[in-house]
């Protein structure tokens, strides 16, 4: 799945003009699925040392905005960007250092829950965070509670 990507065609076909900040910014939410903007500046003034926090920021709004990209913020967390649009899936958060995963759609195409009661709205999509604790975390929380082995 390493497809190397036209980041100014994709911002063409979605009529955005191509700018140096927007190629870069697309590019970096790519190579950093799930990052913050933090990390996005960081990645994007990689190419780019004089960009600003605004102009990172502004780029950001207009791709999520055009759909290129996807803002995630799940509760008590930073805004979190990535490149996967389009497919509705769910994201894992884990509750003790934060760290995101992507998890498929429940059932396959959006809105891939049905609401037992819409309301009368429309419904476009399902978001679903599922919260827990990461592999890493997991780990050390059983290190933690192990015995300490015997020194032989
Ligand atoms: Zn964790
Ligand atoms: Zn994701």
């Amino acid at each position: 799945m390493s497809t190397p990507t036209d980041f100014p065609q994709m911002l063409r076909s979605a009529a955005l003009r191509v700018t140096g900040p927007r190629v870069a910014v697309l590019g970096a939410v790519h190579a950093n699925p799930h990052a913050d903007t933090d990390t996005i500046i960081g990645a994007v003034r990689v190419a780019l040392p004089t960009v600003s926090h605004q102009a990172v920021y502004d780029c950001l709004g207009a791709l999520t905005t055009a759909g290129l990209i996807r803002r995630i913020q799940p509760a008590g967390s930073l805004a979190r960007y990535e490149a996967r649009v389009g497919d509705n899936h769910h994201h894992v958060v884990c509750r003790s250092c934060g760290a995101v995963a992507d998890v498929d759609c429940a059932v396959g195409h959006a809105p891939c829950l049905t609401a037992s009661d819409d309301g009368g709205f429309l419904i476009e999509e399902a978001e679903v965070i599922y919260w827990g604790t990461c592999p890493a975390c997991a780990r050390a929380a059983e290190a933690d509670a192990a015995p300490l082995a015997p020194t032989a």
